[in-house]
């Protein structure tokens, strides 16, 4: 078993710039199931690090309750907390054989050498390290010495994985590959894993369910799917998913009609009751690029500003009512820059925000 609860976690640190303090991760409070593989993701500077750090007992909070399997770990020294960690820098020892490298914790914690062994080649077996045994960190490829650093971790038998940007040094490759070998890792070891990433790519590949967060306060949890099709809020909405969301502020004339400029869309029935409330009222309307699409019976004329062409699909970048807004449609469908065409927008994929609190309308 390995749950993890974060009970109203709050930490500050000292501002050395401006004086006073500095919020860093503000009143969260979510849990991570046994087995789970849940993902922190948020711009830079949102707290993520700071979060695994104190699942880890490397930094203390200043306000909260952090339990581990039920047990209140708030005193906890990091080395009895049963975690192990995985560091972007893999942080190996260079002067020591990979073999060294897998063994020195255990050999730390004066553990028979028989079990030692059994463990290096268990962990070798499942991350395909057995021939480089006897080699150096120096001597090892990018993604090699990325599952050393695994290896490290996985010979202690942790109840917990946790993992900082493990694969932010590699190159775009190796890391869909690495990827894909720590998915099927977490259901090989059947381990609790809190993973941090600013890559929401990765996130929404990896996590069973995802924490976004945003300037230190955790905006949403839920499965990739949930925050995909439901975003909370318009900083969920316009940070997962790529391209971003496009934003068209919009007038809500009556249950089942919404207007942007001299446009005027029908409102899905299943939304007419949560927009009742805002009848006469401005809202922001969103909308995904590949919920956009080129239509000769459209009722949306636009002007291609710009026309992208990544091989599976294309980007059409055009202006509606002032705003900038992006299209994803089929590789198949080429448009030049200054053409005329029509477009549908799927109303039924609309999303609706609450201008002054940013909130999901419905
Ligand atoms: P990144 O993706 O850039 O690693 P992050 O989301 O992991 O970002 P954290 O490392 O958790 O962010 O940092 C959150 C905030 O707390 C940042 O503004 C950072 O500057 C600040 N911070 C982190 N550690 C300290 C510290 N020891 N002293 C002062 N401020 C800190």
């Amino acid at each position: 078993m390995a749950t993890i609860v974060f009970d109203h976690i709050t930490k500050t640190f000292s501002d050395t710039k401006k004086g006073g303090l500095f919020t860093a991760v503000d009143q969260a409070t979510f849990e991570i199931k046994d087995k789970e593989f849940l993902v922190f993701v948020g711009p830079s500077g949102c707290g993520k690090t700071t979060s695994l750090r104190m699942i880890a007992g490397l930094e203390k909070q200043t306000e909260g309750n952090i339990y581990i399997d039920d047990q209140l770990v708030n005193h906890v020294h990091p080395k009895d907390r049963d975690i192990a960690m995985v560091f972007q820098d893999y942080a190996l020892y260079p002067h020591m054989s990979i073999e060294q490298n897998l063994s020195f914790g255990l050999k730390n914690m004066k553990i028979e050498k028989a079990i030692i062994n059994d463990k290096i080649a268990y962990a070798s077996k499942i991350l395909g390290l057995e021939q480089l045994l006897e080699r150096k960190p120096r001597e090892l490829s990018g993604g090699q010495r990325q599952r050393v650093a695994l290896g490290r971790a996985i010979v202690r038998n942790p109840k917990v994985f946790l993992f900082d940007e493990p694969l932010s040094n590699l190159d775009a490759k190796l890391r869909v590959q690495m990827r894909i070998e720590l998915a099927e890792l977490h259901q090989r070891l059947g381990a609790t894993i809190v993973y941090v990433t600013h890559d929401q790519v990765e996130a929404m590949t990896l996590g069973q369910r995802i924490v976004v967060m945003n300037e230190g306060k955790v905006q949403q949890i839920a499965s990739p799917q949930e925050l995909y099709a439901r975003p909370e809020n318009m900083f969920v909405a316009g940070f997962i998913g790529s391209p971003a969301m496009n934003f068209i502020p919009a007038l809500i004339e009556s249950n089942s009609q919404l207007r942007m400029a001299e446009h005027v869309f029908e409102i899905p029935i299943n939304q007419r009751e949560q927009v009742t409330p805002y009848i006469g009222q401005e809202v922001m309307f969103g909308i995904r690029p590949e919920h956009i699409h080129l239509d000769q019976e459209g009722d949306v004329d636009i002007r291609v500003n710009v026309f992208e062409h990544l091989g599976a699909e294309n980007l059409i970048y055009f202006t509606f009512n002032n705003h900038s807004v992006i299209a994803k449609v089929s590789g198949e469908q080429f448009i030049r820059p200054g053409e005329q065409v029509k477009m549908t927008l799927q109303m039924q994929k609309m999303h609706l925000f609450n201008l002054e609190t940013n909130q999901r309308i419905g």
